[in-house]
């Protein structure tokens, strides 16, 4: 399994931490699960020589799902997709933090250019990329925004600057452990059903920057490679994709429920915005070009609304906490208000930094 030390970054980035809405993970059971079927409509994804991307995603996420459905009733399935139509890489995500899922995997088609002999398939969790194919593999899957209408869930992402993708990469999920979990087991199922086993990946892809749990992105294999492109169009082929799917979910959910079979629900307690030094956790809901003249009026209902201002943009916050928990119920409350892109962030010194920064700077 592959297990990376992330805290190597000493300087204040901004690291989009992707928190609960709800505590679901903490809780016993997996519950829900959000299948994304990638691209769709007017986005084909990658193109074969007799089919798409798009279409294939969407057999073996309907196959994926429904083993589910008959196996385990206790599980609730979401679709981000169950035809042919275009949405959001945003959406996609708020889809699953909106019904509090408790992971999130999103199927896709890898295509390569020159060369039509790359084969097999592979894992992504949200990170750093090792390489230049990771990068690639990840612009390639982030273009889908440039279909887009209004891109300002984004926060003025662009998907073809190299630039961007080094302080986007720096993302990490407090859900890395159990995203890394999941996409080991998925890999390990790959390998059994004789698929090239092309291991665990990171990436800076879009459509998991903001879900709420653990999260990962699948590549079953290379479309733009005749031999691969026919198994993943096959019957036999999406049928065996769905079942190692449906077998590693089965595992992470045996284990977890185990590990967790004595877990109470966290008592959060709200903490009081006072007393709090620059290092902190707060609530990121807003961002806007020209700073608001009223935050009482514009964001009517947030509590103890505060500003800052980051990469071009006055960024708006909702209270400061020394907990991240206590941050993450406020999360709750703000995207209850509409807010539904709320996110944890955190302060340290003063600072942008990460989640994990903070808390072993709250820890001293
Ligand atoms: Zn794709």
């Amino acid at each position: 399994m592959i297990e990376r030390k992330i805290s190597r970054f000493g300087v204040l980035f901004l690291v989009f931490l992707l928190p609960l809405f709800g505590f679901s993970q903490k809780g016993e059971k997996i519950q829900t699960i959000v299948i994304d079927a990638g691209h769709g409509g007017k986005d084909t994804g990658a193109l074969g020589k007799v089919t798409t991307e798009k279409a294939i995603n969407l057999a073996v996420a309907k196959k994926f799902g429904a083993y589910i459905e008959e196996n385990m009733p206790d599980v609730k399935v979401i679709y981000t997709r169950k035809t042919d139509k275009f949405i959001e890489l945003s959406e996609r995500a708020a889809i699953a933090n909106r019904n509090n899922a408790d992971l999130f995997v999103s199927i896709h088609v890898n295509s390569t250019e020159g060369t039509t002999t790359a084969n097999g398939a592979e894992t992504y969790v949200m990170g750093e990329s090792k390489n230049e194919k990771n990068l690639a593999v990840a612009k390639k899957e982030n273009a889908s925004i440039l279909l887009e209408d209004n891109t300002d869930a984004y926060d003025n992402f662009d998907p073809n600057s190299t630039e961007a993708y080094i302080l986007f990469s720096l993302s990490q999920s407090m859900y890395q452990k159990q995203s890394l979990d999941i996409a080991g087991k998925v890999q390990k199922q790959f390998a059994a059903k004789g698929r090239h086993d092309r291991g665990v990946q990171q990436a800076g892809f879009l459509v998991l920057w903001k879900t709420s749990m653990p999260s990962i992105l699948v590549e079953l294999g290379f479309i733009n490679n005749a031999k691969e492109e026919q198994f993943l169009n096959s019957e036999k082929g999406q049928t065996q994709m769905a079942l190692a799917l449906y077998r590693a979910f089965e595992d992470y959910k045996r284990e977890f429920e185990a590990e967790n079979h004595s877990g109470q629900k966290p008592v959060v307690q709200d903490q009081p915005a006072t007393n709090v030094g620059d290092t902190y956790f707060t609530v990121q809901f807003a961002s806007r070009d020209k700073k608001v003249s009223s935050t009482d009026k514009a964001f009517s209902g947030v509590k103890e609304v505060d500003v800052y201002h980051y990469n071009g943009a006055f960024r708006y916050i909702s209270g400061k906490f020394t907990s991240k928990d206590a941050a993450m119920k406020r999360q709750s409350e703000v995207r209850a208000l509409g807010y539904k892109d709320a996110f944890v962030v955190a302060f340290v010194n003063g600072e942008r930094g990460t989640i994990k920064q903070a808390e072993e700077a709250l820890k001293k």
